[in-house]
């Protein structure tokens, strides 16, 4: 086990932009005997993004900060054109979380134009895409794999790249997106990545409503009706909490809780906390899962019964 760091760098925050140069930071870093910490992020930081970073600040010696709107994850009618952006706000969050590098590479760089200019999927030789549990379930085809086709092969191709590049001893990845956590965590198990790879817990809004980047395309009533993910939730923790050990009637009534005020529901789903396969008996470690639409907004969250 690592010790916990409390050294923080004196040095100004600095911005790169290029891999070599993030590359050649990282060697010499590593050279210096410095933790690399390191948080992939695609901007418009909140306070979810925060926790991810002060929790990183604590173990590491250099902080690396990564802004980058992955068009390789987004699918041909997502949000990738519209995704919401704040650079002058997301600096200022990084200094105060005591970022030592933001790396903000654009696409050209970390796609590189080479026989096949576009689309950009096709300037993509090599995918991470093995990404199979244990022979006949495969992570990439549970919950969100089935209505994002290409989605956890883009993440898992991106966060490759950047590991490669940032060489972190430790990279942080949000519970709110528990899915790609475990698709992280198979890839670097798989792969023998020398990354260790921590998660960390969501972080809600006061009344419940897990923070999200997206959640600033709702309006005032959307954002209203947003809520019923964590009503469900919450449905579900009590049902546990009282001795339900029925896993359809822990997703039915939180589906009610769900139908009651989204437009479309992707799914309700309670399973396996590491191969996501639904339950139909109960067993913990499982997580409760959601994807649900608002409108044209598409929200997720989850909650992880231990
Ligand atoms: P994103 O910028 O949405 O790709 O998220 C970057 C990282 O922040 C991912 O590891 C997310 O899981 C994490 N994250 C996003 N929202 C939250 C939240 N509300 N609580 C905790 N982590 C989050």
């Amino acid at each position: 086990m690592p010790m916990p760091c409390t050294k923080k760098s004196l040095h100004p925050m600095q911005i790169i932009t290029t891999p070599n140069d993030i590359q050649s930071w990282a060697i010499a870093a590593r050279n210096q005997n410095q933790r690399i910490g390191f948080v992939p992020t695609m901007g418009y930081l909140h306070e979810g993004h925060c926790s991810l970073l002060k929790t990183a600040r604590q173990h590491c010696d250099q902080l690396v900060l990564s802004i980058f709107v992955n068009p390789t994850q987004f699918g041909p009618n997502e949000d990738f054109d519209r995704y919401p952006k704040n650079w002058e706000g997301d600096l200022d969050r990084a200094k105060t979380c005591g970022v030592d590098i933001v790396f903000h590479p654009d696409a050209e760089g970390m796609y590189p134009t080479s026989d096949k200019p576009n689309p950009i999927e096709d300037r993509v030789h090599t995918w991470i895409n093995a990404l199979h549990t244990n022979g006949s379930h495969d992570l990439l085809h549970q919950l969100c794999g089935q209505f994002r086709p290409g989605h956890f092969q883009g993440v898992a191709t991106v966060v490759a790249k950047l590991f490669d590049m940032v060489q972190p001893h430790t990279a942080y990845f949000g519970e709110k997106d528990y899915q790609q956590l475990q698709v992280i965590h198979r890839m670097v198990d798989d792969l023998h990545v020398p990354v260790e790879i921590k998660g960390c817990p969501i972080v809600r809004e006061a009344d419940g409503l897990a923070m999200s980047s997206r959640n600033t395309y709702l309006s005032i009533t959307d954002r209203k009706r947003a809520l019923c993910l964590y009503q469900a939730i919450q449905t579900a923790q009590r049902l546990i909490t009282n001795g339900c050990t029925n896993p359809l009637r822990i997703t039915q009534a939180a589906m009610e809780c769900v139908q009651s005020a989204t437009d479309r529901i992707d799914y309700v789903t309670l399973c396996d906390a590491k191969t996501l396969t639904p339950l139909h008996t109960w067993q913990a470690p499982s997580v409760l899962a959601i994807a649900a639409w608002i409108g044209t907004t598409r929200l997720i969250d989850n909650v992880i019964f231990p």
